[in-house]
Formats: structure tokens, C-alpha cells, sequence
């Protein structure tokens, strides 16, 4: 049967989440909501997706603005085998003790909530199993997935001692127009930064520092990874070919003029994605080395698409629609165009 799905926050991810849900044949949209009658919440109706107010008191602003209203949120949460709550960091956490746990609700939360707050975090290829039929789970952030994206293959083949990373951030989301800096490098001076620990809520034995900078652009971010590695016959052509076989994580080529993020997301829109998104950590090839048992390279991560298919495979985890990883796997990548 196919299982009734509501998104909780119409926002950056909530709507690619509303998206990829609605390529599924296993799952379907039921509805969305919104806080503020805002160009997302007139964009929803306009879809096709039924749009509920979380907020019930300011429905004449909804009116005004000309958006129609299919209920409140506490109406669509009853019409649901399951909510993705894509609200702001912080946020979430708070829905789950006031709100879903007590009308008995399986939940989705985001990257910004806390792992402790929720109890279990996924990534689809490194821990589905253990998410199998949780009621609440933590889809990791932008960043923690890259990392478990393509850790989890150079663990799988090579064994790691330890990882030392460093994280170059975007300052802000494309529509974003609050946020920056705008004109300086902003270095995280906690460290190690949070993106360690958090890579430790998925692959619990790997050993991982983490430091991050923000800088002044909004495409995408960038890690540059240093790896040493358990066994030592490894080569730099075994790690490519990790890299080729892993199902979310997409070697790229500077000498293919791919050798920037500008370049990449343009590459995404050629491919005609959705909002020009790149569901796939790009690697480029040419930085993937291997000195002296040492693995270095660099990848990119497109912030505002990266956790869209793993809250696809948390959903059929969580709703005990496959129990097998990568059948999960393979039929979201099928259904979003994934290369
Ligand atoms: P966003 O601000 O773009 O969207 C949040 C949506 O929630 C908005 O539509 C807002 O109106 C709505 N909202 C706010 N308060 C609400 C409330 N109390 N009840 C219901 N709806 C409410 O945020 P986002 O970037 O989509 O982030 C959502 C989550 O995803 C956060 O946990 C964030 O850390 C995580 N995340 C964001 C990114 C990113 O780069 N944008 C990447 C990965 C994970």
C-alpha cells in the first residue's frame, strides 16, 4: 500500500523532499506546510501539493495573499503513516515531545537538529539497517552526509586509522539573503568543528577531526580529506574504482572543465535536474592520491540536495518498505535520475 508522507516546513529541503517523495511509487504526498504565505507557500498550491498552516491564527494572511488552505497541520498530521519535519534546526526537536510523540507519529528529522535530541541518525549506505522500523530518525547534515558518502567506501576497502578533514563552507543558500559573509573568510574556531563527532552518530569506529572555514559563495561546499589507511597496498586506482562503484558519489574531471563548483552545478542544470541539483558528492578525480599509506582528496557537496534520496530510503527504513539497503537505494536513485 502506498504510505501517506506530509512535510512539515515548505522550505529548501522540505520542497526537494516533497519532490522526491512524489517520484516514489511507494509513497505519496499527502500535504505540506507552511508558516508564512510566502512565493513557497503560493508555489506549493500551485504544484498541486494541499498546503496546511502550522500556524491556524494566521489564516486570513493565507487569504489575503490568495493561497488556498487545505486545513491546519494538526489535520494533516492525522492523515499520515509519517512526517519529514524540515523545519529550522532546533525546531524539530521541539515537534517531537510537543507534537508527534504524543499523537504517535513517526518522524524525519534534518541535519540541524541534535543526534542526542532524536536518538538515531542515517545515512542510507552506511547504517540502513540499524533504522530499520525506528519511530524518529535524524537524516545527518549536507556535510556529514559527504563525508559517510564517500568514507564508508575507502573504510570498506582499506580500512582507516584515522581522518583529518577540512570543510570549506558556502556562507549562505542561494535565496538566502541574510546570511553571509559576503566579503571574508570565516575561520570555525571550535575545533574540532561539529562534523566529526557528528560523522561518529553514523560509523560509530572511525576515527575523525574535522576543522571548517566559511567563505563568501552560496553554490556549494568543498572538503578536502586526508585518509591513512589500514592497509597499505591500496592504490589510488583501487580508491577511484570505490569511488566509481559507490551508488551516491560521482567522480568528476577538471580536464573536463569540471574543475570548480560553479562548473559543476552548471553541469547539474545540463543534466536537467530538478532546481539544478546535484544529489551526488562530486569527487575530482585528479585530487584522489595516494602517498605512502596516505589518501588524499577533494569532493564537493551541494547543500540544498545531498540529503533529499537518503530521506527517501530513511522513510522506507522507518515504514519497513525494504528491508534491503540497496534495493531502497537503487529505486530512489531510479526515480530521481541519479547517475
Ligand atoms: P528553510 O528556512 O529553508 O525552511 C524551513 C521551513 O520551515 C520554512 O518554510 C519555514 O517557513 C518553516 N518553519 C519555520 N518554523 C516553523 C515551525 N515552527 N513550524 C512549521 N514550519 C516552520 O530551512 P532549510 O534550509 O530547509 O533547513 C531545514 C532543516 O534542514 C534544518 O534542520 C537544516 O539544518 C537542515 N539542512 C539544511 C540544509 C541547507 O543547506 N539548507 C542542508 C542540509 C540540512
Amino acid at each position: 500500500m502506498v504510505k501517506n508522507i506530509g512535510i512539515n516546513g515548505y522550505g529548501t529541503i522540505g520542497k526537494r523532499v516533497a519532490d522526491a517523495v512524489s517520484a516514489q511509487d511507494d509513497m505519496k504526498i499527502v500535504g505540506v506546510t507552511k508558516r508564512s504565505p510566502d512565493y513557497e507557500a503560493k508555489s506549493a498550491v500551485e504544484k498541486g501539493y494541499d498546503l496546511y498552516i502550522s500556524v491556524p491564527e494566521r489564516e486570513a494572511e493565507f487569504e489575503e495573499a490568495g493561497i488556498e488552505v487545505a486545513g491546519t497541520a494538526d489535520e494533516l498530521f492525522e492523515k499520515l503513516d509519517l512526517v519529514v519535519d524540515c523545519t529550522p534546526g532546533g525546531v524539530g526537536a521541539a515537534n517531537k515531545t510537543d507534537i508527534y510523540e504524543k499523537i504517535g507519529l513517526k518522524a524525519i528529522f534534518e541535519g540541524g537538529e541534535d543526534h542526542d535530541a532524536i536518538g538515531s541518525s542515517f545515512n542510507a549506505e552506511a547504517n540502513y539497517a540499524s533504522n530499520i522500523g525506528k519511530d524518529y530518525v535524524r537524516v545527518v547534515s549536507c556535510n556529514t552526509t559527504g563525508l559517510c558518502r564517500t568514507l564508508k567506501p575507502v573504510k570498506d576497502i582499506a580500512g582507516i586509522k584515522n581522518v583529518r578533514a577540512v570543510m570549506v563552507r558556502r556562507g549562505a543558500d542561494p535565496n538566502d539573503v541574510k546570511r553571509g559573509p559576503i566579503n571574508a573568510i570565516v575561520p570555525t574556531t571550535e575545533v574540532p568543528s561539529h562534523h566529526g563527532p557528528d560523522v561518529q552518530t553514523i560509523i560509530d569506529d572511525i576515527n575523525v577531526m574535522t576543522m571548517a572555514l566559511i567563505v563568501p559563495t552560496t553554490l556549494m561546499h568543498t572538503h578536502n580529506i586526508m585518509v591513512e589507511l589500514e592497509d597499505d597496498s591500496i592504490t589510488t586506482d583501487d580508491v577511484l574504482d570505490a569511488f566509481q562503484k559507490a551508488y551516491r558519489v560521482l567522480p568528476v574531471k577538471k580536464s573536463l572543465n569540471l574543475g570548480s563548483t560553479a562548473q559543476i552545478m552548471e553541469y547539474a542544470k545540463d543534466l536537467g535536474r530538478s532546481r539544478g541539483d546535484m544529489y551526488e558528492i562530486p569527487v575530482w578525480e585528479e585530487s584522489v592520491n595516494v602517498e605512502n599509506g596516505e589518501l588524499f582528496y577533494m569532493q564537493a557537496v551541494h547543500q540544498e540536495s545531498d540529503v533529499v534520496p537518503e530521506n527517501v530510503d530513511a522513510i522506507r527504513a522507518m515504514l519497513e518498505l525494504e528491508d534491503d539497503a540497496e534495493k531502497s537505494i537503487l529505486k530512489t536513485n531510479k526515480a530521481m535520475g541519479i547517475l
